[in-house]
């Protein structure tokens, strides 16, 4: 109970903790021991390209069964994660299992392999000094090529300062893509794409939701991708719901997307069975 848990502490927050932060130490207890008995996996959600859907890449994305309370979605744990620190050997976790993971594609699959992981970087890991080097380090271990590895972080992250922006231009050094995610719902978005050394920018879901109907955010998407074709930056369109978002999407200049419409995050063995939606199914192998 956290009451008892907080005596002895310098700073009794028995009483202040609100459920949400009780909630989030509970979860970060328990992820510490999901992290050594298994219970964590990583999903696949393919990177298509438009119009057609083709794989392009994968993102990972963390999925946690816990044992009594089944799935319980990043979104909740991760924040967890990143306030008790244990994001720095979760996180390294994941990016050797992703790594790895890419590897064994690219020995398996040839050329139907995804051609890049994307892994998520939280402000934490990348504030760590010498992450750039365990990246590196990742990349030896598991064979994977750096040009097959996206690291992905936030506006926010970057914006930390301190070591963040040296770690991001080490990383970059090492052939390793930068993506800038969720792009436009951070702080000193523009700003940040002359200091970053960013390759590519994901547009956040919100400025696509409304993409069909002409909406305030879709002409935020449209300036975006021209910002994004002066600057030389690839642009992935993130939530892609409906077949309407994309054509629309790939009116507006966008040649990479990915959403629910083309594929939901997948486990490791579906990816290789991806196919678009649309293909002749006598070409399915
Ligand atoms: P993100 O990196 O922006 O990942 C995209 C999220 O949008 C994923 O949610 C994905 O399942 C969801 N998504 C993709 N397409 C659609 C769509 O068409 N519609 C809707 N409604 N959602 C879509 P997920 O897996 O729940 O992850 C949420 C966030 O948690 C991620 O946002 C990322 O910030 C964080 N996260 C997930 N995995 C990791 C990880 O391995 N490490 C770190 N540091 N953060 C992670
Ligand atoms: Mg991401
Ligand atoms: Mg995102
Ligand atoms: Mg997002």
């Amino acid at each position: 109970e956290a009451k008892s848990q907080g005596k002895g502490r310098q700073v009794v927050y028995s009483a202040e903790m609100d459920q949400r932060s009780a909630e989030q130490a509970r979860l970060a207890a328990d992820l510490r021991t999901a992290l050594d008995t298994g219970q964590l996996q990583l999903h696949y959600q393919p990177i298509v390209a438009l119009p057609g859907g083709e794989l392009h890449g994968v993102e990972a994305l963390i999925r946690w069964t816990h044992p009594e309370r089944g799935p319980i979605g990043p979104g909740l744990f991760i924040p967890a994660a990143e306030r008790t620190g244990l994001i720095v050997p979760l996180g390294a976790w994941i990016l050797e299992e992703a790594c790895r993971q890419a590897a064994r594609w690219a020995y398996e699959l040839g050329g139907a392999a995804p051609r890049t992981v994307s892994v998520n970087v939280s402000a934490r890991q990348l504030r760590e000094a010498g992450f750039a080097g365990e990246v590196a380090a990742v990349l030896r271990r598991t064979g994977l090529a750096p040009h097959m590895l996206t690291v992905e972080v936030t506006e926010t992250a970057v914006f930390d300062g301190g070591t963040a922006l040296t770690e991001l231009h080490a990383i970059a050094a090492l052939g390793v893509s930068i993506a800038l995610d969720d792009f436009g719902t951070g702080h000193s978005s523009l700003g940040l794409l002359r200091t970053c050394p960013a390759d590519i920018l994901k547009v956040d879901k919100s400025f696509i939701d409304d993409i069909t109907e002409g909406g305030q955010q879709a002409v935020v998407a449209a300036a975006l991708i021209r910002i994004c074709a002066g600057m030389n930056l690839r642009a992935v369109a993130e939530g892609v719901e409906t077949a309407e978002q994309a054509a629309e999407l790939y009116r507006l200049g966008y040649r990479f997307a990915q959403g629910y419409h083309f594929a939901r995050p997948l486990p490791a063995e579906a990816i290789a069975a991806y196919r678009p939606m649309g293909a002749a199914p006598g070409l399915a192998a």
